[in-house]
């Protein structure tokens, strides 16, 4: 067996994700120009880059929340190209093993944290309320948020609001985790607790993208840097490595942006 092969089959694995030649445009606006990306499971992928890089967008093809115009995508076993039709089965399977955590939270407000976190089981997995329950009560756990489970979000500050989002998309037993801007709108001693529980995450072997700005954590936590800029990656590798000498001239005009901030 060829490595190559070893590679590609560790690809096919429910946790690895391969993007090949993904383009996307809106109207005239390329906003994803041929980019691909392989990630091995396990591993820690941050994704940087100036606003408008298409990030965001990159990151929603992956789970279908966009469908990108041309390109191959591979995730969670399952094969997407573009003109095939995805049955509403296997997108709910795919949504199911990629979890997403938005800037934004996206809480439920009417819900309080534990029904937050239990209704999707129940919707999604059939789980019982019980089953649900008892299993939102570990997140919260996890999470360090179990005296929050009777609140609704609302009453939570931004960092747990992020937290409760997190337990929420890991109560359905995600393979991969996709994060955008996380922790963007937090302030940053509130910030650091959700990254303390992505880092902890990242210890217990989830594949996960994370779109940041925080380069700390992507220096001490990711496997892989990956740089996007005008709608390519332009740049990937081990993240001491580019942060400290970076090859592209707008590699190194973000990093002095962030780092400056
Ligand atoms: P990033 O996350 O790196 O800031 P995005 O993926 O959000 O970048 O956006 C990339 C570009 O695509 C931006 O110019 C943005 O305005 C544009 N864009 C994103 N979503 C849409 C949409 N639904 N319709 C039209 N343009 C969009
Ligand atoms: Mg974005």
């Amino acid at each position: 067996m060829t490595l190559s092969e070893t590679a590609d089959e560790k690809l096919a694995h429910p946790s690895g994700i391969k993007l090949d030649n993904i383009s996307k445009r809106y109207g005239d606006l390329v906003v994803l120009d041929d980019v691909s990306l392989h990630v091995q499971p396990g591993t820690v992928n941050a994704l940087i880059g100036p606003s408008g890089a298409g990030k965001s967008t990159f990151l929603r093809c992956i789970n279908l929340l966009e469908r990108p115009d041309s390109g191959t995508i591979q995730v969670a076993g399952h094969t997407i190209e573009p003109g095939k039709t995805v049955n509403g089965r296997d997108l709910a399977a795919l949504r199911r093993t990629v979890g997403m955590v938005f800037q934004s939270f996206n809480l439920f407000p009417h819900m309080s944290a534990l029904k937050n976190i239990s209704f999707p089981q129940q919707k999604v997995l059939g789980r019982s309320k019980e089953e649900a329950d008892e299993r939102s009560m570990q997140l919260l756990d996890r999470v360090g948020l179990k005296e929050k489970a009777g609140e609704h979000p609302g009453r939570c500050s931004g960092g747990q609001q992020q937290r409760i989002a997190i337990a929420r998309a890991l109560a359905l037993d995600p393979s991969i985790m996709l994060f955008d801007e996380p922790t963007s709108a937090l302030d940053p001693e509130v910030g650091l607790e959700v990254l303390a529980v992505m880092r902890e995450l990242a210890a217990d072997g989830m594949t996960m993208i994370v779109v940041t700005h925080e380069m700390q954590f992507a220096r001490d936590v990711s496997d892989t840097l990956v740089v996007m800029a005008d709608s390519k990656i332009i740049e990937q590798g081990d993240p001491s490595t580019i942060m400290s000498d970076p090859q592209e001239a707008r590699t190194r005009r973000f990093l002095r942006a962030v780092l400056e901030r």
